[in-house]
């Protein structure tokens, strides 16, 4: 069975090891460099992303973080987390990095402007045919992504119908919203599995 870090400087923690732990994943919490190198993939949860980079920096993880997805360990960022994957972001705060990792361009708080937070379906691509129920909270959407890129899910109705929210990018993936709240954990199997195939091919 392989590990799943959750990173856990920041934001809801318990909930993506639960949902991991639910979809058949060991998990472990991952504060520090040595803990990375423990685990076969990661999970970025939601939070708020300022802080989360500001204590990575302080936690001295975000260079190692950078190293790992680079040399393949496979990550699935939900919200906070799906701007850490993001090459660039749009409306970061004063000098904000991310990790990086999927060459897309990510808008933070982008739904955030209209309506704090909401809920709708979602058809993601290789996930079975219902509908996935999704919150969204202050949540990012993604604005471009670079030709590699897989999108996975669209926002549904209403006037943001259409706005990229789920994507992935060899064995990193991302989704604006938060599927750790729900009880539908297809996307934590889907990364689960990914994260089994890796570690298998890695031997
Ligand atoms: N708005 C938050 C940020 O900028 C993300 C919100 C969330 O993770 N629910 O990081």
């Amino acid at each position: 069975v392989p590990t799943i870090g959750v990173l856990a400087l920041q934001g809801d923690v318990r909930e993506h090891a639960r949902a991991l732990e639910a979809a058949g994943a060991r998990t472990l919490g991952v504060r520090r460099p040595e803990e990375l190198e423990r685990v076969d993939g990661l999970v970025l949860p939601g939070g708020e992303s300022t802080a989360m980079w500001r204590l990575a920096r302080a936690f001295e993880l975000l260079e190692p973080l950078r190293k790992r997805i680079e040399a393949g360990m496979p990550a699935y960022g939900s919200c906070a987390g799906m701007i850490m994957l993001a090459d660039r972001i749009v409306d970061g705060a004063e000098g904000q990095e991310t990790i990086g990792g999927i060459d897309m361009t990510v808008r933070r708080n982008a739904f955030g402007r209209q309506v704090d937070s909401f809920e709708t379906g979602v058809r993601l691509t290789g996930m079975g045919d219902t509908p996935y129920h999704a919150v969204f909270i202050r949540a990012p959407w993604v604005e471009a992504v670079g030709s590699g890129v897989e999108v996975l899910g669209r926002a549904g109705g209403g006037p943001n119908a259409g706005r990229i929210v789920a994507v992935r990018q060899g064995r990193l993936m991302a989704t604006a919203f938060h599927p750790e709240l729900t009880g539908d954990f297809r996307v934590h199997h889907y990364f689960a599995d990914l994260v089994r195939r890796a570690a298998e091919e890695a031997g």
